[in-house]
């Protein structure tokens, strides 16, 4: 596994002055985090964002290895890039320097540098910290490994303390890895081990946040609510008790977290769910199918029928949560009647969203020899019908919310003038008339109707 390359034509950089930073960002939300912090490391050498990449002097693709078609993405960005640096160079510009972070990064670093010779930097998920040095660095030999197998909390402890932040609401990653293997996934793999970041360090960053303005922060993890980072007390904290910790910090309305894995679901975090006020009623909390057969070889190690009783106890502490999930179709080996058990499922359970993916073998995982795969129209037929049954519920749950009066945090402008989009507790984005001065505060709004994808509604507010 690859955690930094380095080829050397990479530029020293010079004083700081202002150096225009493009950084594309794939996948989910803990590679938007960290994106985020490659801007907040770079910042101090002058780099300021810009949204054109051939305007860039430093371009990052901060790159996801889940799925095949994400890392395909990459080589065909690459492509892009390598023109524009190369019109660049003829036009006696001064040069571009391209990186690849992530997870592409750390499994395929030196197919990138091979098959792309326009990339300058390969680096890993642990390793971005050292962006700033590997800028330094000149006339390294290409392909040359440098500070190999990072811990996590070397990169943490490297980050500015300050991070820039943008809007109300932000993300603040809390545990990073996996130590589930599901015979599917490459997170394993390309993110190392479970590892959970101290209590104290999270509440500091947090309250950082909430100085700048921040009123909604998600915690993030591969298995976020696996996290049991050391108290400042001495004793190993779990997600629950840093909720609660949290839940104290002045300025801090809400709180959600993201992802969670069913067998990590403790009765202390449900219970949490029914007595802090901040912890939003949101819950992913993926499943991947509804067929015990299939969940065995995906290795989930739950079933079908713990899966619906943890639903009804979270429900039982917090009536009003609004459940979202993962599926997988098209694991080798899927009949119809495993798919058919998929849709029993989501009907059982009642989704308020959900994200649906076509199986995609991905090399090295135990899934991928594992043979008989399902013909491509059968799962693509299969998916189609999964999506339309989740959309039916999205939906329902949307118009139920109509006439409701909910707690929106309005975060942005939206297309019409003076038009402001904003977030209800179950995550729905609201759009509200006449309330862009209201950005960045929790104002009641009357939902006056709702639709597949969002909710329209009037403030009630100042
Ligand atoms: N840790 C989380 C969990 O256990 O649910 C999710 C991590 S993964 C980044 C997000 C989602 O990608 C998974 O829940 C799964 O549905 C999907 N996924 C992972 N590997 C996949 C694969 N090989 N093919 C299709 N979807 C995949
Ligand atoms: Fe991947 Fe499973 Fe770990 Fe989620 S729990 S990151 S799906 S191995």
């Amino acid at each position: 596994m690859t955690d930094i390359l380095v080829s050397p034509e990479v530029d020293p950089p010079s004083a700081p002055a202002v150096r225009r930073l493009f950084i594309k960002t794939y996948g989910c939300q803990m590679n938007v985090y960290d994106s985020e912090r490659m801007a907040d490391v770079l910042r101090p050498l002058g780099f300021a964002s810009t949204d054109t990449p051939e305007m860039a002097d430093f371009v990052i693709l901060n790159t996801c290895h889940i799925r095949e078609k994400a890392a395909e993405k990459v080589y065909s960005e690459l492509g892009k890039l390598r023109l524009m640096k190369e019109a660049r160079a003829a036009a006696g510009a001064d040069p571009m320097t391209i990186a690849v972070a992530g997870c592409v990064a750390q499994a395929e670093g030196e197919e990138i540098m091979r098959r792309q010779p326009a990339v300058d930097l390969v680096v890993g998920p642990q390793a971005y910290h050292q962006l700033p040095e590997l800028l330094t660095r000149t006339a390294r030999a290409r392909g040359e490994r440098i500070g190999a197998d990072f811990a996590p909390n070397e990169k943490f402890d490297a980050m500015p303390a300050v991070r820039g932040v943008d809007g109300p609401t932000a993300f603040l990653t809390v545990q990073e890895g996996c130590d589930k293997f599901c015979s599917f996934c490459v997170v394993p793999y390309t993110r190392g081990a479970e590892w959970s970041r101290p209590a104290a360090d999270v509440l500091a960053e947090a309250r950082g946040l909430v100085d700048q303005g921040v009123r909604e922060i998600t915690l993030l993890g591969q298995n976020v609510n696996a996290y049991d980072g050391a108290g400042p007390d001495g004793a190993v904290w779990t997600l629950a008790r840093l909720a609660r910790a949290l839940a104290e910090v002045p300025g801090l309305s809400r709180i959600r977290y993201t992802t969670s894995h069913p067998n990590d679901m403790s009765d202390d975090l449900i219970a949490a769910h029914g007595e802090l006020e901040a912890l939003m009623p949101y819950l992913h909390l993926p499943v991947q199918s509804g067929s015990d057969r299939i969940l065995r070889l995906m290795n989930r190690k739950h079933g079908r029928q713990s899966y619906v009783d943890l639903i009804g106890r979270i429900r039982q502490a917090r009536p009003d949560i609004a459940i979202s999930g993962d599926f997988i179709v098209g694991f080798p080996g899927e009949t119809d009647r495993d798919f058919e058990d998929t849709l029993g499922l989501v009907r059982d359970v009642g989704y308020a969203s959900a994200f649906s993916f076509l199986y995609s073998p991905r090399p090295g995982t135990p899934a991928s020899t594992m043979g008989a795969p399902v013909p491509a129209d059968v799962a693509l037929a299969r998916l189609h019908a999964l999506q339309a049954l989740l959309l039916e519920q999205q939906t329902a749950f949307n118009r139920a919310q109509t006439g409701r009066t909910l707690d929106v945090l309005f975060e942005k402008k939206g297309r019409h003038e003076a038009q402001a989009i904003g977030r209800s507790p179950y995550l729905q984005s609201v759009h509200v008339e006449d309330a862009d001065h209201l950005i960045g505060r929790i104002v009641p709004v009357r939902i006056e109707y709702g639709q597949q994808n969002s909710l329209k509604g009037v403030q009630l507010g100042a």
